[in-house]
């Protein structure tokens, strides 16, 4: 039986772990939970799996969290605010914490995590892209586990299995091509948030959906990459399979091809994160290649999708600069989900803060730092984006 810590239970990665959770009783256990905001169902879900402890980020409802789950018996412990899923990420005897927070929210809590000993489930990818110089020494001093949940990266870890130091090579990335991988260029200047949020192979939360059509998510996995397995960019290529069949691959020193294969299911990475390094019976679908028939491969058009650039830009450019891409990229989205900005604003804002953030990095920062950079660039883009605003109205 492992003792799991799930952080951002109520989304898509929350809810499909605790999906696991319910199938798989006898092998995991549910210790702590966390969401944002949404107490009906993280009351449903402490009904549910029983946790000892339990944090709502909305401070505001507590009260309300409360009154839902007034009736149990035992009582969790019940906490609110930053603080409270922080204190929730360290706490007990959780053997792992699955870190399904979106964006830079998750780095305080995974450090507190890590810091307490515990292995990471990692899918919150923006905590190590910007977090990487922080993290990683961190990883190491505690001597924890950075077990990948990222489809993508999970796929490589399990391709990596047996493979002595050194042996490894390349990375290829796959990328499905997000929701207009079919669109000509032009017409991008007309999407809509609902075209936005139409993913063809994967149903995933609003935020990374919008990276998927942007292609920005592939970009920030270059960069989850490199912290993750230690190349450096010049050896993490991306390469369009709009299948999503073959999760990716790795190339070793002698030239041999190793590639994860598998439907389009986040359950798969996200159980083999939690079992790791065992392997566990499931009845889910098999894979008939027949069904695949085809599978097909394409360069990723840097013209049409900006951002992927932008993201090996900032990997290279190392320091904070990828918490400047990073916490740009959050806040560019945010307003294009509130349909301030078009579309093909998000990659012109994030290169805006990393131009006018140039000056600013160096090498080795510290998290007061990184902290810092995020918050900056959030700032950068809103003052950016209110300009451009102005500009529209003008025009
Ligand atoms: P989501 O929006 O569906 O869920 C996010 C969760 O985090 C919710 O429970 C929400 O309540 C909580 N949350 C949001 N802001 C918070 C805050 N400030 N404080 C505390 N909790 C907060 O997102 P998702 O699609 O599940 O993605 C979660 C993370 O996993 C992201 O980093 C994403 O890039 C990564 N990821 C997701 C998928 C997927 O299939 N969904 C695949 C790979 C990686
Ligand atoms: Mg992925």
């Amino acid at each position: 039986m492992k003792a799991i810590s799930l952080l951002g239970s109520t989304g898509s990665i929350g809810t499909q772990t605790l999906d696991i959770v319910a199938q798989y009783p006898d092998q995991f256990q549910v210790v702590g939970l966390t969401a944002g905001s949404n107490v009906e169902m993280l009351a449903q879900q402490i009904r549910e799996f029983r946790p000892a402890i339990a944090a709502i980020g909305d401070a505001q409802k507590l009260p309300e969290l409360q009154a839902a789950i007034r009736d149990l018996d035992p009582q969790p412990i019940l906490l609110a605010g930053e603080a409270g899923v922080i204190e929730v990420a360290r706490y007990g005897d959780a053997e792992v914490v699955v870190t399904g927070i979106v964006g830079c929210a998750g780095l305080l809590p995974t450090i507190a995590a890590i810091e307490a000993g515990k292995d990471i489930a990692l899918a919150n990818k923006e905590t190590l892209i910007a977090g990487g110089p922080v993290v990683l020494p961190l990883v190491q001093k505690h001597g924890i586990k950075l077990l990948p949940a990222d489809s993508e990266h999970s796929a490589i870890f399990q391709c990596l299995q047996g493979v002595p130091n050194g042996g490894l090579r390349r990375i290829l990335l796959t990328a499905s091509g997000g929701a207009f991988r079919d669109w000509p260029v032009e017409k991008l200047s007309q999407v809509t948030v609902a075209d936005a949020l139409k993913h063809p192979n994967w149903s995933m939360g609003r935020k990374i959906t919008v990276d998927s059509a942007t292609l920005m998510n592939k970009g920030l996995e270059v960069i989850e990459a490199h912290w993750l397995f230690g190349l450096n960019y010049d050896q993490i290529e991306i390469v369009i399979h709009q299948e999503s069949i073959i999760h990716s691959l790795i190339e070793l020193q002698d030239t041999s091809v190793l590639a994860q294969l598998g439907w389009p299911d986040m359950r798969l990475p996200l159980l083999y994160a939690l079992s790791w390094p065992e392997r566990i019976y499931t009845d889910w679908q098999q894979l008939d290649l027949v069904k695949v028939g085809q599978m097909t491969f394409r360069v990723p058009d840097h013209q049409k999708y900006p951002c992927m650039q932008l993201a090996y830009a900032a990997g290279r450019a190392g320091g904070c600069m990828p918490a400047v891409l990073n916490a740009a990229n959050e806040q560019a989205v945010a307003l294009f989900l509130e349909e301030k900005i078009q579309f093909l604003d998000i990659p012109r804002l994030i290169e805006g803060a990393c131009d006018r953030y140039l000056v600013h990095n160096h090498s080795t920062p510290t998290l007061d730092e990184i902290i810092a950079a995020d918050q900056w660039a959030r700032q950068e883009v809103v003052t950016a984006s209110q300009i451009l605003e102005r500009s529209m109205i003008a025009v």
